[in-house]
């Protein structure tokens, strides 16, 4: 291990070292233009270059289909509660929202300022503890859309199977999942992730979405908030995150270079489960969330006694595992353990586990 700990931060979260060692070694100076990247136009010829680069490396990494446009967008996820309703609404006064956590009772707030958002599914009642059936969905044939957020970092519950809704566009919050794993983009009207859980720096927000999808808004949203003018525009209706852009473009090369989203997936499964099966062991840990809803990316859970909590997290400082306390409106703790997350530190954490229960059982 070359950094001095091991990060398990939800968000801005980890990076892979090579890639900051790269901006590093590029900072003052990149590829022998005298300039950083955070100092040249954005309209310039190496900009550009970046910015097309980082845009092939993503859909070809999540293989997105040709009729999808790529959006290099700020105002992250939050933005995107109330961008969405504002550009596919299309005349239409409602939109399903199946309630997982906290990010989808953010965004059916902001909804509830454009439309009548209608709750598909919830399970609130239940503490956001698994994402539900498809046979508990009641869907509107006239909603604009169907929402669901794919990953809820929060409660660390995430959906692996994807809803079906017939003729009405799936859109969907990926901020915590995305390019986590394959995903089969065709199945999506929308989907959209800021870049600071597991792709790159904050400021950066991906937009994904299918062509038909662009131009229905009534009324025309502000120019900035306009998917169809932003696409028009290659993203470029004003200065973009450049910096943030770069930082991705060198993770989407990161990416490629360790075999892909199937390589990402199968480590990801692998880290996932030598946490789970650490926590499952002994009954001295509680993990929430159900077995087919739980999070690869975010492993929640709670000691016996909420007192532990600081000795536990003292603990794992000394063995240099930082950021693993829970949300602070949920309690308990949480690793997020995003692709940039070595297995050699799920390791250790797993075994921290283990020992802390073995004193304190
Ligand atoms: C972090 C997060 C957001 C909010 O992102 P911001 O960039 O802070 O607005 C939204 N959705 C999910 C699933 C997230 O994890």
């Amino acid at each position: 291990m070359s950094r001095a700990v091991y990060n398990f931060s939800p968000g801005p979260a980890t990076l892979p070292e090579s890639v900051l060692r790269q901006a590093a070694s590029e900072m003052l100076d990149w590829n022998g233009t005298g300039v950083s990247v955070m100092e040249m136009s954005h309209r310039g010829k190496d900009f550009l270059q970046i910015h097309a680069k980082a845009q092939a490396d993503l859909r070809e990494l999540l293989a997105i289909p040709d009729n999808y446009k790529i959006l290099f967008l700020q105002g992250g996820g939050s933005q995107q509660f109330m961008q969405v309703p504002c550009n596919l609404l299309g005349g239409k006064t409602s939109a399903d929202y199946i309630v997982t956590g906290e990010w989808t009772q953010r965004a059916i707030k902001e909804a509830a300022r454009f439309c009548e958002p209608k709750v598909a599914a919830s399970t609130q009642a239940e503490g956001f503890t698994r994402f539900p059936k498809q046979d508990e969905l009641k869907l509107n044939k006239k909603a604009a859309y169907v929402y669901y957020c794919m990953n809820e970092t929060v409660h660390g519950v995430e959906s692996f199977d994807i809803p079906h809704t017939g003729n009405v566009p799936l859109v969907s919050d990926i901020s915590s999942t995305f390019l986590s794993r394959p995903l089969d983009v065709s199945r999506f009207g929308l989907i959209y992730g800021g870049a600071q859980k597991n792709i790159g720096p904050a400021g950066l927000t991906m937009v994904i979405v299918r062509e038909d999808l662009l131009g229905i808004a009534v009324p025309k949203p502000p120019s900035i908030l306009d998917y169809s003018l932003m696409a028009a525009s290659d993203s470029m209706l004003n200065t973009p995150p450049c910096f943030a852009i770069y930082m991705a473009g060198l993770v989407f090369e990161w990416l490629k270079s360790q075999g892909g989203l199937a390589k990402m997936q199968a480590n990801n499964i692998a880290k996932a489960n030598l946490l789970y099966s650490a926590l499952d062991e002994s009954s001295f840990y509680r993990v929430p969330v159900q077995q087919d809803s739980r999070s690869r990316m975010n492993v929640v859970f709670f000691l016996p006694d909420e007192r532990l909590n600081d000795e536990f997290i003292a603990g794992a400082k000394q063995l240099n595992l930082v950021n693993i306390k829970g949300h602070k409106v949920f309690g308990g703790m949480r690793a997020s353990i995003y692709n940039a997350m070595p297995i050699a530190g799920v390791q250790l954490l797993a075994n921290y586990l283990r020992e802390f229960a073995k004193k304190h059982g």
